[in-house]
């Protein structure tokens, strides 16, 4: 090759577009020196002098530096080597210093392109995040009740083989009558209420998807009144309502298959929905529904005319009861559990009693049947 030995010989990736080549390009090494622009590969080696050259920017996106022969306009070599813009053998020569401002120039527009890509992307990621709750709630609203109603069910099932329920009729009738206001609230929503009792001394309640609510005897034996009762009746009827278990389950499969599942079909949701079981408690009691089944079920009490303050002093029955020692509140079954969130129920109480501070109307008594039921309940 004609390169003196006195020159600076620079090197860099490129491709070449010639037309004799077979497929009009083929990739191989240019060389710079003093004199010389130099393509070389396996095919084709192709060499113009410098005094020839053209520098510019282009290509798709204007990422590449085209250096080009001007006496022949249909053959070219582009590198994505930006460096090549530094190469002393072109810079040591003044008439170049336009094109290379030019390319420079170019080139950087496309950074600004990029970083202002980046950009959009980075604003509709955190979009994204922000209307994740929204599109949660929004898919969840797509499943139908007759899901939540099924794995409910089965559900329900595998409980029934576990535990050991109350069966007597007269009691369920008391209790179905006492709560009949707050059930009409949940209704209104599309679901039947069903509650169950089982004999298991923790003081616990829990909702299953679809509306039936199981609770503890324990419950009943540590509640003072049927406010406090119907109070975390009201709780756990909100878990129903708003949907947590399959939003639990929505929010753990994650933001991409959301995002899948809103532009396309919910139907491979299903699956993993039912086939959760135990597991969907620990996605649907995280902190922000248990706040908003506070929320929502001292609505529901209050809509039904009962006095909601139950709740917050059932909380501080919790409270008392379990203070000592957290780890009596690990529940050996299903745990769709009242208790699970025992941790924050200092903070929920001081929430409700602002509630409570607000309110405004006067309740009902409810029927003086609670210390009756009790008795008998205990005695089951
Ligand atoms: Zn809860």
């Amino acid at each position: 090759m004609p390169f003196k030995t006195n020159q600076i010989l620079q090197n860099y990736q490129a491709i070449l577009i010639h037309p004799k080549l077979s497929g009009g390009r083929c990739s191989g090494e240019l060389h710079t020196t003093s004199e010389l622009i130099c393509f070389v590969s396996e095919e084709i080696n192709y060499t113009f002098s410098i005094n020839d050259l053209t520098i510019e920017a282009g290509g798709a996106g204007n990422r590449f530096v085209f250096l080009k022969n001007k006496n022949e306009e249909n053959i070219s070599i582009y590198t994505k080597d930006k460096s090549i813009l530094k190469d002393e053998n072109l810079t040591s020569r003044k008439h170049f210093s336009e094109e290379i401002g030019q390319a420079k120039k170019t080139l950087n527009k496309m950074l600004v392109g990029t970083l202002t890509l980046l950009g959009i992307v980075a604003v509709l990621i955190v979009s994204i995040y922000l209307l994740k709750d929204r599109m949660v709630t929004g898919l969840a609203n797509q499943v139908p009740v007759k899901w939540e109603q099924e794995v409910g069910d089965k559900l329900f099932t595998s409980i029934t083989l576990q535990h050991e329920f109350i069966k007597n009729d007269s009691l369920s009738k008391i209790f179905n009558q006492v709560a009949q206001p707050l059930f009409k609230q949940i209704e209104k929503d599309g679901y039947k209420v069903d509650v169950y009792f089982i004999k298991d001394p923790t003081i616990n309640a829990f909702a299953l998807p679809g509306g039936k609510v199981i609770v503890n005897t324990g419950l009943i034996e540590k509640a003072n009144n049927w406010e406090e009762v119907l109070g975390v009746l009201g709780h756990e009827l909100a878990h129903v309502t708003q949907r947590h278990h399959i939003r639990g389950v929505i929010n753990n499969i994650g933001i991409f298959a959301i995002l899948s599942a809103t532009l396309g079909d919910v139907s491979a949701l299903a699956g993993t929905f039912a086939n959760l079981g135990g597991k969907l408690a620990s996605l649907s009691n995280s902190r922000a529904f248990e706040n908003e089944a506070d929320e929502t079920g001292w609505n529901y009490l209050v809509q039904a005319n009962i006095n909601p303050s139950g709740l917050i002093s059932f909380f501080k029955i919790i409270k008392k009861e379990y203070e000592p020692t957290t780890d009596s509140l690990k529940t050996d079954h299903i745990d769709l559990s009242f208790l699970s969130t025992h941790p924050q129920t200092e903070e929920r109480i001081a929430h409700l009693i602002k509630k409570q501070q607000q309110l405004k109307q006067t309740f009902q008594p409810l029927p003086n049947t609670f210390k009756g039921f009790q008795e008998a309940i205990e005695k089951e």
